[in-house]
């Protein structure tokens, strides 16, 4: 997930100590070494050999080197519940016993069609079907290709673009890195990328880009008569869709809209009869707390497809799931009557069962409403730690957004936008500052993200850390996660000077 490719030695120097840390225990300092010699034969994403996992049990991870880690940002937003929860693990051992494959083409099977029908329920008429996948980017191709589908089938072949915004992720194929602008990950791709049909409007990101002499609306207004006027240029008839994640993931970390903008942006999209697809891969199932984000970001409005992944399996599954409106259903039920998107893995049973089972537990367990509770919590004990007057990073602590158990930390150590006298310059040796926290966390038993360029459209500069507990989280935990997140915040300043 790290955002830097160019500097792989860089991030080496940086994250290599998570290796080695010391323990007071020889033992474990002796199972670091060992397992930190062998060879791995996986060509991993990281330029260091990440430290191996062996056990988990809710919140917690037992690594090779005899340490427990908390783990805060459920791997990338996905272990909802937390690990080992004995009602998924018996549910899909239970299926595994009965049927474990059918090819979709050939057979459809029970669980799958259980969760699509509590998925359109879910939806609270936003839904008339969906389709399922192995992930989040499958789940976006899926939308991109559905929503085309939609048109080529309803007699509107002229319709052949995407608009979608900077600064955002919408998956790692090549048609949703088209999709997504994420500079860093871009990069390599940018030649083989495809610049014809997907275009960028800007980011809703007022914190960083309303300007000081504009109110909310106004700023809502200057963003829906940027998309009006992207839509004219690329002719007003001939765009699918507009896309847009609900509340902003990865790249700028836990990012909600400002209020009006996704009413506006869809009535630009209803102005020329084009569709909106939300991207939920992150934000959804329950993340913000509630079931869908748009439930509470998204000012009322509801997409015409969505994509649903990472909360939908918990991480007990690879499953994705594309959501659509009765007007897409209806398009294609009047024509072709299937969805054209196969895979060979799609709706497998085993994936299917223990998403519903991860649901089942969320809804019989009322977790939306710990995940508000607890929520709120994280969210006041970060703002008052963080911005508290005996704090070092108060003056760098630029933004604290989100909302459910979904919180980004953006740190800001430039003087042009310093607001506070006391901002000393500091020096992290070329290092990214939340990079290094999120090696100083895990240093510290902690698991956090941290991500650079979130803080201008080129995404060469900015820092925001990433939080993202399961909706079963206790107000122990929460505590405890706050309290090494913020001392390790304060390590990393204070060897850069503060
Ligand atoms: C993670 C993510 C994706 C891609 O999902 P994968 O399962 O990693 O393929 C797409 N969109 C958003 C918003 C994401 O956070």
């Amino acid at each position: 997930m790290h955002e830097i490719v160019d500097s792989q030695s860089l991030l080496r120097t940086i994250m290599s100590p998570a290796l080695t840390v010391s323990s007071d225990k020889s033992t474990t300092n002796a199972n670091a070494i060992k397992a930190q010699a062998r060879p791995t034969y996986i060509l991993h994403r990281t330029p260091w050999r990440p430290p191996v996992a062996t056990r988990a049990e809710g919140i917690y991870i037992d690594l090779e080197d005899g340490r427990r880690v908390i783990d805060a940002v459920g791997g990338a937003a996905v272990a909802c519940i937390g690990s080992g929860n004995q009602t998924v693990i018996e549910a899909i051992k239970a299926q595994a016993d009965e049927l474990t494959y059918v090819y979709n083409m050939q057979l459809s099977n029970g669980p799958a069609e259980e969760l699509a029908k509590f998925l359109i329920e879910s939806g609270k008429g936003a839904f008339g079907l969906c389709g399922f996948v192995s992930g989040g980017s499958e789940a976006m191709e899926g939308a991109i290709k559905l929503a085309r589908q939609y048109f080529f089938e309803t007699n509107q072949p002229q319709r052949v673009h995407f608009i979608a915004r900077n600064l955002s992720y919408h998956g790692n194929t090549l048609s949703t890195v088209s999709l997504s602008n994420n500079p860093a990950r871009r990069k390599p791709y940018e030649g083989i990328l495809d610049h014809e049909h997907f275009h960028f409007v800007s980011p809703a990101f007022a914190k960083r880009f309303q300007r000081s002499d504009e109110s909310e609306a106004d700023y809502v207004e200057r963003l829906r008569k940027e998309l009006d006027d992207k839509f004219q240029e690329l002719g007003p008839g001939n765009v699918i869709a507009f896309v847009a994640e609900t509340v902003v993931g990865a790249t700028t970390g836990a990012l909600p809209a400002p209020t009006g903008y996704f009413k506006a942006m869809k009535s630009v999209c209803d102005k020329y009869g084009a569709l909106l697809i939300l991207d939920e891969v992150m934000s959804g199932m329950g993340r913000m707390g509630t079931m869908h984000a748009w439930e509470s970001f998204g000012d009322g409005v509801f997409p015409d497809i969505q994509a649903v992944a990472k909360g939908l399996g918990g991480g007990y599954a690879s499953i994705g799931a594309v959501l659509f409106s009765e007007r897409i259903a209806e398009g294609i039920r009047d024509h072709s009557g299937l969805w054209m998107h196969g895979h060979t893995y799609q709706a497998h049973p085993l994936a299917c069962a223990a998403a519903l089972a991860v649901q089942h537990v969320i809804s019989s367990s009322n977790l939306l409403e710990n995940c508000r509770t607890q929520g709120a919590y994280l969210s006041s004990l970060l703002h008052s730690r963080l911005q508290g007057p005996n704090c070092l990073a108060r003056p760098y602590t630029f933004d604290i957004r989100g909302g459910g158990l979904f919180w980004g930390i953006e740190f800001d150590f430039t003087d042009s936008d310093s607001s506070v006298a006391e901002k000393k310059k500091l020096d992290f040796k070329g290092r990214p500052f939340a990079l290094a926290v999120q090696a100083k966390a895990l240093e510290n038993g902690l698991v956090v993200m941290g991500f650079t360029g979130c803080a201008n459209i080129e995404g060469t500069r900015g820092d925001h850390n990433l939080l993202a507990p399961p909706y079963n989280v206790t107000k122990d935990e929460v505590e405890k996660i706050v309290d090494i997140f913020v001392e390790s915040v304060e390590q990393v300043l204070k060897e850069g000077g503060a």
